[in-house]
């Protein structure tokens, strides 16, 4: 008799007013340009479809929430269960005195233009961060001196049942790189806080921001931006050039020559050549200077099966 087989996800999943695609691929929706499909992507049409989609969802199918895939190395064998992607109704930007409310798809760098024209100051440093407002929740996002964390006043994020909750800047944990709130928890929005400024000031900065990104960083490459966080005390950069790895090579990865913590995809590169060359990256500071250095890109889904190709060397 032949074995039943389950049902494929997405005929067990609740009606939703959103897109449900099974099988849809994430490479070309992330800096990397590489790795396998999601199991099922939803793309909610608002925030009631996605709290009654999460109610109804059964307790056991894991749920990925990706932004816009700046921070991201999805695996070459795809992403079992949901992988969530919040799109145009959850990417509003309002201004309120002082302060602005933006939604969690609102990209960091719109943001920062919208605070510049309605004068206010100190969001300038989002302009060079590619990501969204949710990403910059999920990882304390940073630059020039600044943290999310110094201008965040509130947020909301559903949990993995579909409520609401009402986070303050306490709640939401943030250290460098990181935040505390559960893993599965979805942000939805964020209140950001200011101070009063000049526009023509404020654009100025963020023209300065960008020359100094287009200067320093490989951003016209597949990357993920920063590959490591930096440890106490430590920049992994230095501890990466220390160790020799400038420039190594494996497969289509590479680590940049611009700016050694990016690992860049020079264009056949398969998630399996970039994440062993970053595990060859951290084994050779380890060895070079006891230091053993924590990945920031966030590495989801599951290696491709019944791949058995030799792991190729490292070279220069
Ligand atoms: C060229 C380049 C330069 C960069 N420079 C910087 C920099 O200066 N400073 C810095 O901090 N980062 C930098 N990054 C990394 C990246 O841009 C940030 O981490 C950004 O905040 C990620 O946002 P994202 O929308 O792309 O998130 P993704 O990469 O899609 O996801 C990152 C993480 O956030 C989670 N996430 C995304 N959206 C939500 C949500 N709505 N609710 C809950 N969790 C969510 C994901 O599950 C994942 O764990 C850089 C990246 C690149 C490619």
């Amino acid at each position: 008799m032949a074995a039943l087989r389950p049902r494929p996800l997405i005929e067990r999943l609740p009606a939703v007013r959103g897109r449900l695609t099974a099988n849809a691929p994430l490479a070309a929706i992330t800096w990397f340009r590489v790795g396998g499909p999601a199991e099922v992507m939803f793309r909610p049409a608002d925030l009631e479809d996605l709290r009654h989609f999460l109610a109804g969802l059964p307790a056991e199918v894991p749920v990925t929430v990706i932004g816009v895939g700046s921070n991201l190395l999805v695996r070459d064998g795809g992403v079992p269960g949901i992988v969530l992607r919040l799109g145009r109704s959850f990417a509003e930007i309002r201004v309120g005195p002082g302060h602005i409310l933006a939604g969690a798809a609102a990209l960091d760098l719109n943001v920062a233009r919208v605070a510049a024209e309605d004068g206010i100051a100190g969001l300038e440093f989002l302009s060079g961060i590619p990501g969204t407002i949710g990403g910059a929740l999920r990882m304390n996002a940073g630059a020039y001196g600044h943290e999310l964390v110094d201008v965040v006043t509130g947020a909301e994020a559903l949990d993995r049942q579909g409520r609401l909750h009402r986070l303050t800047k306490e709640d939401l944990g943030l250290s460098y790189r990181h935040s505390s709130v559960p893993e599965d928890w979805i942000f939805t929005s964020a209140t950001l806080t200011g101070t009063v400024g000049v526009t023509e000031t404020i654009r100025a900065r963020l023209a300065e921001i960008q020359a100094a990104r287009e200067a320093t960083q490989p951003i016209r490459s597949r990357t993920g931006g920063s590959t490591f966080a930096n440890p106490p005390g430590h920049k992994a950069w230095e501890l990466i050039d220390r160790a020799g790895c400038r420039g190594l090579a494996l497969g289509g990865a590479m680590v940049s020559e611009k700016h050694c913590n990016f690992l860049i995809n020079t264009g056949s590169a398969t998630a399996a050549d970039i994440e062993t060359l970053g595990e060859i990256v951290r084994r050779r500071v380890r060895e070079a200077t006891g230091i053993e250095l924590r990945w920031e890109i966030r590495r989801i889904g599951v290696e491709a099966r019944g791949v058995e190709s030799p792991v190729p060397e490292a070279r220069r």
